[in-house]
């Protein structure tokens, strides 16, 4: 196609695996938590929707839940048809031709795809060894580049590590770029800086309902930051960006607290029995303050010798080649998984 542009000329479409499947692990998805416990409600509610108008285009009784969730001002959030629509607000507001979008690699892919396609550069600093993120080379490079955005994945996806709070302050502390704090998965650790947003003029704050409360299918996620950053977000926003039915399912969803963190706490305690178990397997693993945890291993294509066994986990190519990430199931997924490690582990050896 000759009429595209320049920039997206060699972008590839973002693939996802749609092989069939017993058991998938591969996209860090929660489970369905409200639809098996407490959904009748929600879905008898549904019928209430106006389905021939338009939504509330600032989903306003939304942000008021998500406000009580986090102790929020509704003022100070913006929300979206998932995280993803936000990352792409960000560089729609915040990017102009070869401005630099700065972040740390291995991390969530969209942040450049997204700088690509908003004719940004993007500019990724490697991670320690161990995959944790030296702040003092993030400073340093961004006094030297100027990058308008940085973005920290914080827990990163996909190697589960995390930036502690006190060291992302201290970015904040000194630069004066955005700076984005993406927290999908925060729910699953500590130290986010939600709290934050009125004292920096610069931070903004994403989550999700896509993770700790395994809604990924509606879509839904926000932006938590200062009013100026929210007034501008909300020029470039479509209108009605998210749709009713999402508007309606993610206010229902976040009253039930209690079932948000008892929900995080299962996984939690699943995450240490599968890196229990995946430590006894000999694996090199890296702790996780995740929903999935991120492994090596020198079986060639692991993932597709799972696949076999109807099990899908995320494999990954180029540097992290021999690099997987698998998503924490609940005990029989975990269980089945493992099982289906060591019976390949034992045939490689054989
Ligand atoms: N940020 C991170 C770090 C993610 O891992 C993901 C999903 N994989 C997203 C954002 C996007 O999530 P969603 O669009 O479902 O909210």
């Amino acid at each position: 196609m000759e009429m595209i542009k320049n920039n997206i000329k060699n972008l590839k479409e973002y693939k996802i695996n749609k092989k069939p499947y017993r058991i998938k692990l591969d996209a860090n998805e929660g489970k369905d938590i409200f639809l098996k416990d407490i959904s009748k409600e929600i879905i008898r509610g549904l019928e209430k929707i106006d389905i021939n108008l338009y939504p509330d285009t600032d989903s306003f009784l939304l942000r008021v839940e998500i406000g009580k969730y986090l102790n929020i001002n509704p003022d100070n959030i913006v929300t979206g048809n998932g995280s993803s629509e936000m990352i792409e607000l960000i560089m729609k507001t915040f990017i102009d031709k070869d401005d630099i979008v700065l972040s740390f690699v291995p991390t969530f892919s969209m942040y450049s795809i997204f700088t690509q396609i908003y004719s940004g550069r993007f500019i990724g600093i490697n991670s320690n060894e161990d995959f944790s993120i030296d702040i003092d080379i993030l400073i340093e490079k961004t006094k030297e580049i100027n990058p308008k955005v940085i973005f920290i994945c914080n827990p990163n996806n996909p190697t589960g590590s995390l930036v502690k709070k006190h060291e992302v302050e201290r970015l904040l502390n000194n630069v004066n770029c955005i700076v984005v704090v993406d927290e999908a998965y925060m729910e699953f650790a500590e130290g986010s800086m939600v709290e934050d947003i009125y004292k920096y003029k610069n931070l903004i704050v994403l989550r999700t309902l896509s993770k700790a409360l395994g809604l990924a299918a509606i879509r839904l996620g926000y932006m938590i930051s200062n009013v100026d950053i929210v007034n501008v977000i909300n020029r470039v926003r479509a209108p009605y960006n998210l749709n009713a039915i999402s508007q309606y399912m993610g206010i229902e969803a976040l009253k039930n607290k209690e079932r948000i963190f008892k929900y995080v706490e299962e996984v939690k305690r699943e995450r240490k029995y599968l890196y229990e178990k995946l430590t006894e397997l000999s694996l090199e693993l890296w702790e996780s303050n995740t929903n999935f945890i991120f492994f090596k291993s020198d079986i060639d294509e692991l993932d597709k010798k799972l696949e076999e066994d109807g099990i899908l986990i995320r494999a990954f190519s180029k540097e992290l080649r021999g690099c997987y990430r698998v998503t924490v199931g609940n005990r029989w997924e975990n269980h089945e998984f493992v099982k289906s490690l060591k019976e390949i582990l034992k045939n490689e050896k054989s």
